[in-house]
């Protein structure tokens, strides 16, 4: 099945009570014993399991082409199930530009668990390979990355990683690629996770995460644990919410990639612009990479104005079209300041700008960025 097919179909069953088409939304969180005691339509109690996010998992497993999907209350919270499943004195190795939050729960949540961890630039396959070590369990990539757009190459992570050892867990970042352009367990990686608030969700108006598993592994068995019984799980309302915003994905990342680099392309064709980080656009670093193991480049871009943080914030605030938001994957465009968020240690540069491109006309997102610019 292609993904456009998938994306309608997968998970997706008709209501036997009632015959409806659009699935219902299960509230209850507590179901009916046989007389023998047991679960005969196999849900018991919603915090272990429920229709909605059954549903939703069945539909991200087909997505990622995958064995098995687990949904939860939030992208971090796939973050933090992960590190619950690790030993004290276990390593990790993270991209040194890793979305803020990992580094949160590695160091501020989780800093008494002991762990070790490097944080490698993952685009330099030497750096990687010298930053193995003999406990390292989980290798964490996400490509593209947060805000500079870096490009890593999966198959060359998993391929070294694999020929480290049998317990090194490959985890893909997958959220600003979706499964539509970037499939990672294709080319050997083990598990993706997603902030399925962002594309997956689609609309900017539901908090989830989810983690999918190639293959059994010891990290998904744990995560699952950690997901019923350390209770990090999304409603079925949310669950409903991202299953529904997924039927349009592959379509609305089609339209997502198409303005970006129509955005891109304008954007470094102006005299105000220093730099633009787009993986579509031939002068990135990343592009051969991204042209390899991605079917279109996305919908995420970051450009360096001219000038200083003021300049910067200038161009932000006199956008009228795109939103000053963080977050990103809505249908409306956001521009971001992202030094700012980042904080004083942040090696954000100040005049950088990160957009999430949205699915308003091309021409007039450029017109606004156009007016902005020109100050
Ligand atoms: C937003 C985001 C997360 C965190 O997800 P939440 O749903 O906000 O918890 C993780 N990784 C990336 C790349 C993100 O953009």
């Amino acid at each position: 099945m292609k993904i456009e097919t998938c994306a309608v179909h997968a998970g997706r069953r008709i209501d036997p009570a009632t015959g409806a088409v659009t699935p219902p939304i299960h509230l209850s969180t507590t179901f009916e014993r046989s007389p023998e005691g047991d679960y005969p339509r196999g849900f018991s109690y919603s915090r272990e399991d429920n229709p909605n996010r059954r549903a939703l998992e069945e539909c991200l497993a087909a997505l990622e082409g995958g064995k098995q999907a687990l949904c939860f209350s939030s992208g971090l919270a796939v973050v933090t199930a992960i590190v619950q499943g690790l030993e004290p004195g276990d390593h990790i190795i993270a991209p040194d530009d890793v979305y803020w939050g990992l580094r949160k729960v590695i160091g501020d949540v989780f800093g008494k668990w002991g762990l070790a961890t490097s944080y490698v630039d993952m685009t330099d396959i030497d750096a990687f390979h010298a930053a193995l070590r003999p406990n390292t369990r989980v290798v964490w990539v996400e490509t593209p990355s947060n805000p500079l757009m870096k490009v890593t190459d999966l198959t060359a992570i998993a391929a070294l990683s694999r020929g480290a050892g049998p317990n090194i867990v490959t985890i893909c970042d997958g959220t600003f690629a979706t499964p539509v352009l970037q499939r990672p367990l294709d080319c050997g990686i083990d598990m993706v996770a997603h902030s399925t608030t962002k594309y997956l969700g689609g609309h900017s108006d539901v908090i989830g995460g989810a983690l999918i598993t190639r293959h059994e592994n010891y990290l998904f068995e744990r995560a699952r644990k950690s997901q019923k019984y350390g209770g990090s799980v999304p409603s079925p309302f949310d669950c409903w919410l991202i299953r529904r915003g997924i039927d349009t994905l592959p379509w609305r990342m089609r339209a997502h990639s198409e303005n970006a680099l129509r955005i891109a392309q304008y954007l470094a064709g102006h005299a105000a612009v220093e730099t633009v980080h787009y993986p579509g656009l031939a002068t990135h670093p990343g592009h051969k990479v991204a042209a390899r193991q991605m079917s279109g480049f996305g919908g995420m871009l970051s450009f360096e104005v001219r000038g200083g943080r003021e300049t910067a914030m200038g161009v932000a605030a006199r956008c009228k079209l795109f939103l000053r938001a963080t977050s990103l994957g809505g249908a409306h465009s956001l521009i971001e300041h992202r030094a700012s968020i980042e904080g004083p240690d942040t090696k954000t540069p100040q005049t950088l700008l990160r957009c999430s491109i949205g699915l308003e006309h091309p021409d007039d997102l450029i017109a606004d960025l156009e007016q902005a610019l020109a100050g």
